[in-house]
């Protein structure tokens, strides 16, 4: 039996590839995207009342990480990347159908865009259904997670001088948080857990039009070098 969904938008996002984003939204408030709306969902009449609401469910396709032989182990980063685990006890990327699903921050609403913040997803995610979040019924007190029991632990994140000046300039630029963005993203060290970061090796991300490039003076510390545009 198969179903088929399309749809209903796409995300433009700070983030232009998979490596720095966050693994979960909330991380990285600074985080922003706009969800665009396709035809028929883009006249407004699909999302009124939604001002009404502060965040969202986004459900949506992990189109880079789409394969036709669905895993059934993974192993999450989240374990040091070397521990496997059934893949429906963590939320992988590489999973069945592809279906990823996000809380975010609703910023404004117009007809046919929606202002997101909080996100953690890749530029040009295709999005398949939009939810209100239901404080009463999403958020559980005790509810536990012994895998995932906190947020990971944030690493310290210095600049060099002129790499946070560049930062400043380019987000005025943008009109956007892009020092913010940059420390959030970075504090969570996106490097593979496997990979010992020697301080002559230099790490880059792009968030929105902009090159980022760190390295690890001492292992846990962050060091942001320059930032590059082209
Ligand atoms: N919050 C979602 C969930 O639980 O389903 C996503 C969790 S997943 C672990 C987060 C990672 O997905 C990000 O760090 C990013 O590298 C990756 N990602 C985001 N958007 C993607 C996309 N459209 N295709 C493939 N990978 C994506």
């Amino acid at each position: 039996m198969s179903y088929s969904v399309s749809p209903i938008g796409f995300v433009r996002s700070c983030f232009k590839e998979k490596f720095a984003i966050p693994r979960q939204p909330q991380l990285a408030p600074a985080a922003r995207g706009v969800l665009e709306l396709l035809a028929p969902f883009d006249t407004g009449e699909a999302v009124q009342g939604l001002e009404q609401v502060s965040h969202v469910w986004l459900l949506f396709l992990f189109h880079q990480a789409l394969e036709d032989k669905p895993r059934l182990k993974v192993r999450p980063p989240r374990l040091g990347g070397n521990q496997s685990v059934g893949v429906f006890s963590t939320r992988a990327t590489h999973r069945p159908n592809g279906i990823g699903q996000s809380v975010v921050r609703l910023e404004r609403v117009e007809a046919g865009k929606l202002w997101l913040s909080g996100i953690d997803l890749l530029d040009g995610t295709p999005v398949l259904d939009i939810k209100p979040y239901v404080p009463y019924a999403d958020c559980i007190a005790e509810a536990r997670n012994d895998i995932a029991a906190s947020a990971p632990p944030l690493i310290p994140v210095s600049w060099q001088p002129a790499a946070l000046e560049q930062a400043e300039q380019h987000g005025r630029r943008l009109g956007e948080p892009l020092v913010q963005l940059i420390e959030q993203c970075l504090a969570q060290d996106p490097r593979p857990a496997y990979q010992q970061p020697l301080p002559e090796r230099r790490y880059g991300a792009r968030l929105w039009d902009v090159d980022v490039h760190w390295h690890y003076p001492q292992p846990g510390h962050i060091c942001v070098l320059e930032l590059t545009h082209e």
